[in-house]
């Protein structure tokens, strides 16, 4: 690459998702967030001006393909390109585009110039950069040709104020608002499909995650907590850093075993699991509380027993699956590569337990009438002090 020339990444204003809220808030939140996301990738300056987003890489060490891996997973991006800065002379564009962008130039067969001229003083009109540049791109790549209606591959030459920039299609982000834009929730995550993409959906409308997580060793082993982990990192690797709290809850189920009727277990045990992780997430600034739940997909999960479980909470409960069959739910998962993690085979604290014949239209007074058979408060004391911290990166 001849000297002054230098690869970066540029979101430019119209590929912000930004929709509704204030422009100053969205845009601060995200730059705190690419720059968080960033740190492992080398050294970057990040700098706005023109409506624009620019990520630059300071020297050699930074790796600017994993940078745009990662930029394709924050929040609040619909689009962005990797492009090419050059000086601002026609010379530098002309001898840098035709070796910057070969790869797609001999993948194509037509191809369109577009320029934008934001910089005034330039010597050249935009019209006139794309015929010098069109002519410049023929002459090197004989086999195209110019299409300008329906081009395989569009070029663009922007003259900014801070260079020349060249690059060719944008790359998809990945939507949504700015995780920290829409305050935070406790999502409840077990080691299953859903919950991990309930997590990824609503740290896409912008909420930060604090995850909450029910153990119940010695039932469920390490490797168990372990795996929810992983899923956790791969939310994270969307959703940003994650606070995770591990619950104890081997003692609880102990006693609803012990003291309730048996077909009431399962939505008993989700109500302890509401009532904790409701503290849980009042004690850390939460405004709601998230679950994988989806109507219909097992006994705990019919409209009665929803009931009974949101019943538990004060906050209100997101549960952003329910309208969604397994399938969808599925295709997601793949996307976010948390599907394999959840399909590994560890045991999970609703399995160990699981009644023969769940109720599946529970009645609240009914349900309220068996938890008096255990000492609700002093169990949820107990479970809540025994909380390990873990913080996913
Ligand atoms: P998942 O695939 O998320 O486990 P599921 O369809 O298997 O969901 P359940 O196991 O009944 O359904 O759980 C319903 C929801 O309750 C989960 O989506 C999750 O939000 C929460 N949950 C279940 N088990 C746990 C756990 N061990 N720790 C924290 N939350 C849990
Ligand atoms: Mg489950």
């Amino acid at each position: 690459m001849a000297a002054g020339c230098r690869e970066i990444i540029l979101i430019k204003n119209g590929e912000l998702a930004l929709k509704g809220l204030n422009r100053g808030t969205f845009e601060d939140v995200l730059m705190k967030n690419i720059r968080r996301r960033l740190r492992g990738a080398g050294e970057f300056t990040l700098r706005k001006a023109q409506s624009t987003l620019y990520i630059e890489p300071k020297d050699d060490s930074a790796d600017l393909e994993e940078a745009c891996e990662r930029i394709s997973k924050v929040f609040g991006i619909s689009a962005f390109s990797r492009a090419l800065r050059v000086e601002k002379s026609m010379e530098s564009i002309l001898s840098a585009a035709g070796e910057y962008l070969r790869p797609q130039l001999e993948a194509a067969r037509t191809f369109k110039v577009d320029a934008r001229r934001s910089d005034k003083a330039f010597a050249l009109t935009s019209p006139q950069i794309c015929v010098a540049a069109g002519d410049r791109l023929l002459e090197q790549y004989p086999h195209l040709r110019v299409d300008v209606h329906q081009p395989e591959l569009l070029v663009m030459v922007e003259i900014r104020d801070f260079g020349a920039y060249i690059h060719a299609a944008q790359l998809p982000g990945a939507g949504g608002m700015p995780v920290g834009t829409g305050g935070r929730a406790a999502l409840l995550i077990s080691g299953g499909i859903d919950s991990p993409v309930a997590g990824y959906m609503m740290a896409k409308r912008g909420i930060e995650l604090t995850a909450v997580h029910f153990a119940s060793p010695p039932y469920t082993s390490e490797r168990a907590e372990e795996k929810v982990i992983a899923l956790l990192r791969q939310v994270a690797a969307y959703a940003g850093r994650i606070e995770m709290r591990i619950v104890p809850f081997t003692h609880i189920q102990e006693e609803i075993r012990r003291g309730c009727p048996e077909e009431l277990f399962t939505i008993l045990m989700r109500r302890f699991m509401m009532r904790i992780a409701d503290r849980v997430a009042q004690r850390e600034n939460c405004a709601a509380l998230i679950t994988g739940e989806s109507v219909g997909q097992v006994a705990s999960q019919t409209l009665p027993a929803l009931a009974c479980t949101e019943a538990a909470a004060t906050l209100p409960v997101l549960r952003p699956l329910i309208g969604m069959d397994k399938e969808e739910i599925i295709a997601v998962s793949r996307r976010i590569d948390t599907f394999e993690i959840s399909i590994q085979p560890y045991e999970d604290c609703c399995t160990v337990f699981t009644p023969r014949h769940p109720r599946t239209r529970p009645r609240i007074e009914q349900v309220v009438e068996a938890e008096q058979a255990l000492d609700g408060e002093a169990l949820v004391e107990e479970a809540i002090s025994g909380i390990r911290n873990r913080t996913i990166d």
